[in-house]
């Protein structure tokens, strides 16, 4: 047989196996819509969703967020299909065969708990084709090819379309993130530090504070739209060589950028969004505080009207950069009537002095007082985020966004910013896999255990193959929904990718570190910085919990109400 017939034979193959794995997906895609229809009418009152039945409901509606994050990500990789190379290929199959038996698994367990007739998931479990998907495109022996074509790769996977800007962009400041951030990064993870000037500087003056910013404004993104897939490969990027350091001083940025544009005047967008695109002031948010985080209806910090502006008393917590940042924007509740809820916050902008550090306190010549305190973290160090106790602190009505207009509208002007912040966060996910996979390989080669490199034993590549897998599928989604968001929809997606990749970065860095054995233990290895940087990103810009119940799930039943 010639090599080129060969060739067909295993593309023949592949696209065999991908017809299959359609195929399976749809049937367990036709269980997973019974069993949100049935959800549905089991939360709704009236023909409209009910809160204290959702509550009654949640692990039903969990569950199925869930599920729907692996059936988006099987579904979309398998609708790219033959349209990549043949590692990719591979790798989406492979994907698709962790990802079915898991689907079925959660779908029984839904159908179970919903009071629902399982036999179609029992006529998948027991069909053929679950079985051939398993051996075929998930069984060891081909996962084990798959590691060791990973590993032939370095970890070079995961081929995305992109335009020519984007590409080169991303070349550069994956360049910029080898030569300058990496090197830095492992000190400013284990002693604390606060990011530098010397890394903060030249991210300035390469737009990274701009990314989401109208060229118009000083920023980079195209006049009257976004170019997500620039912000997702430059995150990613950066957050390869460092989560904490780099690759998030972009999301601070995007979510204030974003709340000015929806709801700013003309002049604050002319005054603030040129200067935060050049970083000067770097900018923080300042949404949680210590009785609410993921319910923010119920945020308190109180905004009190005084002559010419606010007077701001109580805490926020977690406020990420607030030391160095020269802004906050302060999710401020402006009107005391607190049955309002979200109708009654406002977004105020805080200046401030830039502070090095984990401790700042700052006096305002009328008798004002913010202090500050760096909250110690396990990992996501640099940034610091802080405790923050407001006192009588003085903001004029300037400062309010959209002033008068926009009193009362900082719940939805927070929201403008938060789709963009969770595609962002999957793009950071992405960053923290690759780098954990990298060093993965890295280590598998020149580890030797009983007289072997680590890498040439089959279990090795299998979790290298796995590992990729999932990687593989996270990217292909985030870029996939990158264009989406561009196009004006991907709300939704912009969830299940926040879901799945913020989860698959848990799997894949605790891989990581299990392959580098005790090493991985040690602080000196950057796998256990992934590890603990990794644990993160499920917590914020929506924690897991909640976008599964507020976002993806609610939706989901809305619309199978509407049906
Ligand atoms: C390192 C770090 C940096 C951060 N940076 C910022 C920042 O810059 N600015 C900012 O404003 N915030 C920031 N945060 C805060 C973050 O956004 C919140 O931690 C997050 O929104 C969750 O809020 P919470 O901690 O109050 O948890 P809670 O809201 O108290 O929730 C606790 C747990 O319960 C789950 N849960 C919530 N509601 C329900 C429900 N109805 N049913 C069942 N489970 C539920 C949550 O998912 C979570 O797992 C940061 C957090 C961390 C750890």
């Amino acid at each position: 047989m010639t090599m080129a017939t060969a060739n067909q034979e295993r593309a023949r193959d592949r696209a065999d196996l991908e017809a299959l794995a359609r195929s399976l997906i749809d049937r367990l895609a036709a269980a997973f819509e019974t069993a949100v229809a049935r959800t549905a009418a089991l939360c709704a009152r009236d023909g409209k969703l009910d809160g204290a039945l959702l509550d009654t409901h949640q692990w039903l509606c969990y569950e199925l967020a869930l599920a729907n994050a692996d059936l988006f990500a099987a579904r979309g990789l398998l609708a790219i299909g033959g349209n990549v190379s043949p590692l990719d290929a591979g790798l989406g199959l492979a994907f698709a065969a962790q990802a079915a038996p898991a689907l079925l698994e959660r779908l029984e367990g839904i159908h179970v708990a919903a009071g629902l007739d399982t036999a179609a998931l029992d006529a998948i479990a027991g069909g053929a084709e679950l079985r051939r998907l398993r051996r075929e495109a998930g069984g060891p022996d081909v996962l084990a090819a798959l590691g060791a074509a990973v590993a032939e790769s370095s970890g070079e996977i995961a081929d995305v379309r992109v335009d020519e800007a984007t590409a080169l962009a991303r070349d550069g400041f994956r360049r910029f993130a080898a030569d300058v951030v990496a090197p830095l990064a492992e000190a400013i993870h284990r002693e604390d530090l606060t990011v530098p000037e010397i890394l903060l500087q030249p991210l300035r003056e390469m737009g990274v504070f701009g990314l989401s910013i109208p060229e118009a404004y000083g920023g980079s993104a195209p006049a009257g739209g976004d170019n997500t897939p620039m912000m997702i490969a430059v995150t990613e990027a950066l957050s390869e060589a460092s989560l904490a350091a780099a690759g998030s001083l972009i999301t601070r940025p995007e979510i204030l950028a974003r709340a000015l544009l929806a709801g700013g005047t003309a002049a604050q967008k002319a005054d603030w969004l040129p200067r935060l695109a050049a970083g000067e002031p770097l900018c923080a948010i300042a949404i949680t505080e210590p009785d609410a985080g993921s319910d923010v209806a119920s945020l308190k910090l109180r905004g009190t009207k005084t002559a010419g502006g606010w007077l701001l008393d109580g805490a926020k917590t977690w406020c990420t950069f607030a030391g160095k940042a020269g802004v906050l924007m302060v999710v401020t509740r402006t009107d005391p009537d607190r049955s309002l809820g979200h109708r009654g916050l406002s977004l105020l902008l805080v200046e401030k002095p830039s502070y090095e550090g984990h401790a700042f306190d700052y006096r305002q010549e009328g008798g004002g007082r913010l202090a500050g305190r760096a909250i110690p973290t396990l990992g996501y160090r640099g940034m610091h985020s802080f405790d923050l106790n407001f006192e009588n602190f003085f903001v004029p009505d300037s400062h309010v966004i959209g002033e008068a207009g926009g009193l009362g509208k900082g719940f939805y002007l927070t929201m403008a910013g938060m789709v963009g912040g969770r595609i962002q966060t999957s793009g950071r996910a992405l960053g923290v896999m690759k780098a954990a996979m990298t060093a993965a390989i890295r280590y598998a080669r020149d580890r030797r255990v009983f007289d072997a490199p680590l890498i040439d034993f089959p279990l090795t590549r299998i979790k290298i193959a796995t590992m990729a897998a999932r990687f593989a599928a996270c990217r292909q989604l985030a870029y996939a929904v990158a264009r989406e968001i561009d196009l004006g929809g991907g709300r939704m997606e912009a969830s299940l990718v926040k879901l799945l990749a913020c989860r698959s970065a848990e799997m894949v860095t605790r891989e990581a570190l299990q392959i580098h054995g005790g090493m991985g233990y040690a602080e000196e290895s950057a796998v256990s910085r992934y590890f603990v940087d990794a644990r993160v990103l499920s917590i914020f810009e929506g924690a897991e919990e909640t976008l599964a119940l507020k976002v993806v799930a609610k939706t989901l039943l809305e619309e199978a109400l509407k049906a």
